[in-house]
């Protein structure tokens, strides 16, 4: 395991599942996660990049496909077994891959595909680490969605902002279902963040990521650890009164009209 800096011990003694832990925005919340005290899980269904987090934040890699439902149990069943408890869940794996664009030009297969892996995942997630988190009276639950879950892009990606919308309403509904119950379910609302789903979109395109970037008023792109941050606070008891909610953590994108030059 690599040296990992203590930030706190707000999450000690609490299991966290991450999906999509192997890269950009849940490897930097392993590493969060795990500095404040969390026993992480790391999923994904990269098995070198998987291995290798969950070495760097001393947790354990479980491989899987978040598209499978018998995967998806196996992995919420291994993190009881393992660590004695699920308190955590962070159902973060997604994708955003450049055949999903305007309606005019997506085909039913590329729709599927990113309605599987981006929502559906997250209605297996939430529907396998529930349980656990109802017996102890306690968990919280953090979904991945996007600002496109609640305003549009002219640049569109059609299934991708329809699956991340679908995300926040699931999340807001579990949240109002379980409140009373011990378990909060927020949803996760990045702006644009440097990682590689982002620098492959952009990759070949340069204009339209500079586009993007007149949006933002505090004009750049977020760093992964950024996210990591928002994520460690939703995870603890620093967010105890917030359930239900979306959490915009964009630079400002939402709340703007003209962005200062
Ligand atoms: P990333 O590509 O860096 O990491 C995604 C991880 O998910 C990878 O490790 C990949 O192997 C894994 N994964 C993909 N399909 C999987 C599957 N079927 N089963 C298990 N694991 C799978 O992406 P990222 O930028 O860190 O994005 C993480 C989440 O944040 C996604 O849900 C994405 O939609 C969302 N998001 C990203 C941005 C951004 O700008 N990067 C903005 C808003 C929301």
């Amino acid at each position: 395991m690599a040296e990992l800096e203590v930030v706190s011990n707000r999450l000690k003694n609490r299991t966290a599942v991450i999906t999509g832990a192997a890269s950009g925005i849940g490897l930097a919340t392993a590493r969060r996660l795990a500095a404040e005290g969390a026993r992480v899980i790391v999923a994904d269904i990269d098995p070198a990049s998987g291995k290798d987090a969950a070495e760097q934040v001393g947790g354990t890699f479980v491989p899987v496909n978040v598209t499978d439902e018998d995967e998806v149990k196996n992995l919420f069943a291994q993190a009881k077994e393992i660590y004695g408890s699920v308190d955590i869940a962070f159902n973060n794996a997604g994708i955003s891959p450049p055949e999903d664009a305007s309606i005019l030009d997506t085909g039913i297969e590329a729709w599927r595909k990113v309605q599987e892996v981006n929502l559906t995942s997250v209605y297996y997630c939430c529907k396998y680490a529930l349980p656990y988190m109802l017996e102890q009276g306690k968990g919280s639950i953090i979904n991945t969605a996007s600002f496109v879950a609640v305003m549009g892009a002219a640049t569109s990606q059609i299934s991708y902002s329809a699956s991340k919308g679908g995300v926040l309403a699931m999340s807001r509904e579990l949240g109002v279902e379980f409140a009373r119950r011990g378990v909060r379910v927020n949803a996760l609302c990045p702006g644009p963040v440097n990682t590689p789903l982002l620098k492959e979109l952009f990759a070949s395109d340069p204009e339209r990521a500079a586009r993007r970037l007149v949006h933002v008023p505090l004009g750049r792109f977020a760093e992964p650890e950024e996210m990591a941050a928002a994520v460690a606070f939703l995870a603890s008891d620093d967010s105890s009164f917030m359930t239900a909610s979306t959490f915009l953590v964009d630079g400002g994108i939402s709340g703007a009209y003209v962005t200062p030059q």
